[in-house]
């Protein structure tokens, strides 16, 4: 997606390297700009079957039962079509909630540093990974604990 994005807009990735090495700023505009029209994008997906729980403190939502229809068959693809959506909501929730504390790092400053160790995150995995939060060596200890 990152990658698509970037060329999209007429960037190579080298190119979008070099220019990051002489303007820190601008790299974070551009992952802003890609967590943005993310966020929009799993928004839009989500409302296609489920609803926004206000009442929530942090994102989330509530999966439509659909109605298809009254028969058996339709009562079977209903209870079918539910159960996927979901654990599609619970995907996309979960992407959610990644881009939102990404977009909320780029606000706070602190995107691009590693939350365990407060070292820069490479750039290489950002572009990668955009909701990164921690650096490669963090995170592979941390998959080793669990
Ligand atoms: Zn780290």
């Amino acid at each position: 997606m990152a990658l698509f994005f970037f060329l999209k807009n007429g960037d190579t990735l080298s190119s979008l390297f070099l220019m990051t090495r002489r303007m820190g700023t601008d790299f974070e505009t551009k992952m802003n700009d890609y967590l943005q029209g993310e966020k929009t994008r799993l928004e839009k997906e989500l409302a296609s079957f489920a609803h926004r729980n206000l009442k929530a403190s942090e994102t989330d939502y509530d999966t439509d039962f659909p109605n298809i229809g009254d028969k058996d068959d339709e009562n079977a693809s209903e209870v079918a079509q539910f159960s996927n959506n979901l654990s599609l909501e619970d995907e996309l929730e979960k992407a959610l909630r990644d881009v939102e504390s990404a977009l909320k790092r780029i606000e706070d400053g602190a995107y691009g540093t590693c939350k365990y160790c407060s070292q820069p995150i490479n750039e290489k995995r950002l572009v990668a990974r955009p909701t990164s939060s921690s650096c490669i060596q963090c995170k592979k200890t941390l998959t080793q604990e669990v």
